[in-house]
C-alpha cells in the first residue's frame, strides 16, 4: 500500500520534516542515505562529518555535530517515523502515486519530501579523511571561533571564499586566502572589502597540495604549490577551510524537477513545493544562501506542513 509520504535525505531539515510528519500521523518513511552513498556524506549529512556545533540553538555549551543528528532521529522515531539506512537508486515522478526505488525494491507514496542536502566540493588530498574536523572544515561559520588569535587559511576565490576569509578575521590574527588564479571570482564589492582588509593575505596562482599535522592528528601547516613554476611553500596555521562551491544532490531528480544554473531545486516562492505537485523540497539541496542546520530545519518544518495541507487537498 503507497505511503502517504516518504522523506529522501536525513540531515536537519529530513528529520526535522520527519518529526512533524510523524507527529502529523502521516507515518512518514524516511531514506537516510547510507555511508559512501551517493550523498557523499553518512545518513545525518554533514553535521555527522563535523565536531562541535555551537550555533545550533537549545544548547547553550555546544553540542557534537554526529550527536545532535542522533537526537533529531531519535526524536523522529519516538512518533513513529520508519527512518531506514538505504540510498534511494530512482524515483519514478510520473507515476501516481510516485514510485522510490531502493536496492530493487519498490515503495510508494502519494507525496516525496526531498531533503538530500548538498556537499561542500572537496579537493581529494589524502589527508582529508583524517584531517575533517581536525583544522579542516568547510564551515567558517560554524568552526572558525575555535582558532581564536591563530593563522587560518581559506582555499578559493569566489563569493563564499570572500565571505568566509573577511568571518575569520573576527578570530583569526591573520587569514591567508590562497586562490588558483591571479583573479577573484567574487563580486568585485566583496572582492575589494577582503583586499583592503589589514589581516588577510592573498595568495595568488597556488595550490594546496598538503596539509601537515601535529603529533595530536591536528593541522599545522598548509603545504601550497605555484599553479605555473610548481614551487612548493609551506604555510604555518592552525585551520584550513575549504570554500570552492558545494554540489547539490539532486543528480536524482534531473530533467524531473526545476533546478537552477548551480542544479539546486527551485521552489515556489515562500513555501517548499517544487514544479511537480505532491513534491516537496527542504534544506541544503534548495538553499545555496544560507546553508545553515537551523534554516534546513526550518524549512523541513515548512516542508512537512505544505505536504500535509496539500495531502489534505487531494483528499489523501
Ligand atoms: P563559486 O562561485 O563556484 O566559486 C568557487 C571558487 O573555488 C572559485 O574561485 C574557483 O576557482 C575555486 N575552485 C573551484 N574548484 C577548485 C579547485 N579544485 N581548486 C582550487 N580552487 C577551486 O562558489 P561559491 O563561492 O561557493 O559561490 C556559489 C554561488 O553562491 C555563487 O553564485 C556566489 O556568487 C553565491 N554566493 C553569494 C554570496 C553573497 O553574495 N554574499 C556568498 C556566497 C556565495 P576559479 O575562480 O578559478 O574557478
Amino acid at each position: 500500500m503507497a505511503r502517504k509520504v516518504i522523506i529522501v535525505g536525513s540531515g536537519p531539515s529530513g528529520l526535522t520534516a520527519a518529526i512533524y510528519a510523524a507527529r502529523a500521523k502521516l507515518e512518514p518513511l524516511v531514506f537516510a542515505g547510507e555511508a559512501g552513498g551517493r550523498g557523499g556524506t553518512p545518513p545525518g549529512g554533514q553535521l555527522m562529518i563535523t565536531t562541535d556545533v555551537e550555533n545550533y540553538p537549545g544548547f547553550p555549551q555546544g553540542i557534537m555535530g554526529p550527536q545532535l543528528m542522533v537526537n533529531f532521529r531519535e526524536q523522529a522515531e519516538r512518533f513513529g517515523a520508519d527512518v531506514r539506512d538505504e540510498d534511494v537508486s530512482e524515483i519514478d515522478f510520473d507515476a501516481s502515486p510516485f514510485r522510490v526505488t531502493v536496492g530493487g525494491e519498490t515503495h510508494e507514496a502519494q507525496a516525496l519530501i526531498i531533503s538530500t542536502g548538498a556537499r561542500p566540493r572537496l579537493l581529494g588530498l589524502e589527508k582529508e579523511d583524517t584531517l575533517m574536523g581536525h583544522g579542516l572544515s568547510t564551515c567558517a561559520t560554524c568552526d572558525g571561533a575555535f582558532f581564536q588569535n591563530r593563522e587560518m587559511m581559506v582555499i578559493g576565490g569566489g563569493d563564499s571564499a570572500v565571505e568566509e576569509a573577511l568571518f575569520l578575521t573576527r578570530f583569526a590574527s591573520k587569514v591567508i586566502l590562497v586562490h588558483r588564479r591571479d583573479e577573484l571570482r567574487a563580486s568585485k564589492i566583496m572582492a575589494d572589502r577582503l583586499l583592503a582588509h589589514e589581516k588577510v593575505e592573498v595568495v595568488w596562482n597556488h595550490n594546496l597540495v598538503d596539509m601537515l599535522a601535529n603529533d595530536a592528528g591536528k593541522i599545522r601547516a598548509a603545504v601550497i604549490e605555484h599553479a605555473e613554476t610548481s614551487e612548493r611553500t609551506e604555510r604555518e596555521v592552525a585551520a584550513i577551510f575549504y570554500a570552492i562551491g558545494h554540489i547539490p544532490n539532486t543528480q536524482l531528480f534531473e530533467g524531473k524537477l526545476d533546478m537552477d544554473e548551480n542544479r539546486y531545486l527551485v521552489t515556489k516562492p515562500g513555501s517548499t513545493r517544487t514544479n511537480i505537485e505532491g513534491v516537496f523540497a527542504a534544506g541544503d539541496v534548495a538553499d545555496h544562501v544560507y546553508r545553515q542546520a537551523i534554516t534546513a530545519s526550518g524549512t523541513g518544518c515548512m516542508a512537512a506542513i505544505d505536504c500535509e495541507r496539500w495531502l489534505e487537498s487531494v483528499g489523501s
